[in-house]
């Protein structure tokens, strides 16, 4: 287990706008991978980080709603309904910005877990925003891509 470094916008934005790469081994390495990833988003005190957060361009994300631990390896929104006006959203990527962000308030999802099981589950509320913050990251997109009034 170990604290990786958080790559940062804007000097880092040509690897955070990568599109990630499935997993497909679900080995110790990518058991490492998890840990470190939730070790390194504690330390930072976030709701959520992706691989590609730390350099890695995988399909790997991790989430900490304050009650559980969630992880996700290869995650698909399937299904999403509703609106969820976030006030302040902010990314541990983008250091002290916060902005609103309109995201679905129930989101349906098809990931697998470290031992590569197929699941899917109903995320509702702040897990459903995070779950799609960091989905959003594996495909390159950053939250201040979806605030409707930039400055
Ligand atoms: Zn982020």
């Amino acid at each position: 287990m170990a604290i990786r470094n958080i790559i940062k916008y804007p000097e880092d934005e040509e690897t955070l706008r990568k599109v990630s790469k499935p997993v497909t081994v679900f080995d110790d390495r990518l058991v490492s991978l998890l840990e470190d990833l939730k070790d390194t988003m504690h330390h930072a005190k976030g709701a959520g980080l992706s691989a590609v957060q730390v350099g890695v361009l995988k399909r790997v994300c991790v989430v900490n709603t304050g009650k559980r631990h969630l992880e996700f390896i290869n995650p698909v929104i399937v299904k999403q309904c509703g609106k969820n006006k976030i006030k302040e959203e902010g990314c541990l990527s983008i250091p002290n910005v916060w902005e609103e962000v309109i995201r679905p308030n129930k989101v349906d999802v098809k990931f697998q877990d470290r031992f590569g099981n197929c699941c899917q589950e109903t995320f509702i509320g702040y897990e459903a925003k995070a779950i799609c913050h960091e989905c959003d990251h594996l495909d390159g997109i950053l939250f201040i891509d979806r605030v409707k009034n930039k400055k």
